[in-house]
């Protein structure tokens, strides 16, 4: 894998990193953002992607998903792929695993390489950590073989990205779980259209009550009657792989002994967890988990590493997304004259800049 070059590394690619990408690139500094999750948007998408936000200025009423798609547009003229390599500065699907700093350097040029679990190498002038809680990391079935880190093929733990092929058309799909994520896969699954569909659908719970939102229920209980899903009961003690098909069933504890449950794909959908994970290995400054920062500038104790949204701690901290888009406006200009200090810095008007219209691409 080459290495690739940039202004900046956002680590998170949830709504705070998103407009981290978006200042930065008025400033005219390009940006990378990272996520281990597989579609941009953090909390609002992997937590409450249809709950109504009601506090972001002059939007009276949004829903988690629908802040990200916008967050995302707003963002897209600084995310497109680069003309020559193909490449788009928007890597999901990976986890940082590495920071590491080359204190030989001044601030300036390349001094941090970012490492991430797929192998990409990024070379940065500045970080941005928007890591919130950390890495949000799907829980999965305490059994050996269901390691997220290691799946087989057919192991699932998201539902497909927007405008992906569902990969369990046509076949026998478990998913497991009993709570809200894993009732609301079953009712996206099935408002995909039908030839995206899988042919046999079962829900994998360990008893017969759920806790999921009343309607949530009432909706998936009625799939249930009606003979639409499946609903098998028990407590998966085992899985059965081999080499060419990957998962071929789950072995259960149920009330009528053990039995074996065959299947296609495993969809495993009992939530996430943030995991902290190697960001505290990075030499930063922590005060219970989160990033000590300068509230001026939202720079860490690391010259050139800063960190914006959830994942910080301040005097008057509020875990806010209002509060997170003002961290990365203002990250973004200490990091502009942080890096050319020579420059003249000028406060701009998105509606009266010439200059940035044009890195906008309006002009
Ligand atoms: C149920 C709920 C309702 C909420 N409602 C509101 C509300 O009404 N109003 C409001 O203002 N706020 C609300 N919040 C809080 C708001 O969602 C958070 O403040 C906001 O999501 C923080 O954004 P962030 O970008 O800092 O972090 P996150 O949204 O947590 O995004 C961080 C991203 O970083 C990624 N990441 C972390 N570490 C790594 C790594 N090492 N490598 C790769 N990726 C990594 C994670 O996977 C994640 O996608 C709510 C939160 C919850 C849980």
């Amino acid at each position: 894998m080459t290495m690739i070059q940039t202004d900046a590394v956002v680590i998170g690619a949830g709504p705070v990193g998103l407009f981290q990408a978006f200042q930065l690139g008025l400033l005219g500094l390009q940006a990378h953002l990272v996520d281990v999750l597989p579609e941009p948007g953090g909390q609002c998408v992997a937590l409450y992607p249809d709950k109504p936000i009601y506090d972001i200025p002059g939007l009276p009423v949004c829903t988690g998903r629908e802040l990200s798609a916008q967050l995302l547009a707003q963002a897209a003229p600084f995310l497109k792929a680069d003309t020559t390599t193909g490449l788009a500065p928007l890597h999901l699907g990976e986890q940082v695993m590495r920071l590491e700093v080359d204190d030989t350097l001044p601030l300036g040029p390349f001094r941090f390489h970012v490492h991430t679990s797929t192998g990409t190498h990024l070379a940065a002038r500045a970080v941005f950590v928007a890591a919130g809680a950390g890495a949000f990391v799907p829980k999965t079935l305490p059994i050996p073989g269901m390691q997220a880190s290691a799946p087989a093929w057919n192991l699932h733990h998201h539902l497909p990205a927007v405008g992906q092929q569902a990969p369990w058309a046509g076949a026998h799909l478990v998913i497991a779980g009993g709570g809200d994520e894993a009732l609301q896969s079953v009712l996206d699954i099935l408002a995909q259209p039908s030839d995206q569909h899988p042919a046999q659908l079962t829900l994998l719970h360990r008893r017969d009550q759920f806790q999921a939102e009343a309607t949530l229920q009432s909706q998936v209980r009625a799939l249930i009657d009606t003979g639409r899903i499946d609903l098998t009961l028990g407590v998966p003690e085992a899985c059965e792989t081999t080499d060419s098909l990957g998962l071929i069933a789950l072995r259960l504890a149920a009330a009528q002994g053990v039995t074996r449950l065959p299947l296609d794909h495993l969809l495993v959908r009992l939530g996430m967890s943030p995991k902290l994970g190697p960001l505290s290995d990075w030499g930063l400054a922590l005060d219970r988990k989160q990033v000590s920062v300068n509230p001026a500038t939202f720079e860490s104790n690391v010259p050139g590493i800063y960190a914006v949204g959830d994942i910080n701690t301040y005097p008057g901290k509020k875990r806010l997304l209002l509060c997170g888009f003002h961290e990365a406006t203002l990250a973004a200009h200490a990091a502009s004259l942080a890096l050319n200090p020579d420059e003249p810095q000028h406060l701009l008007y998105t509606t009266t800049s010439p200059l940035l219209h044009r890195r906008l691409g309006l002009t």
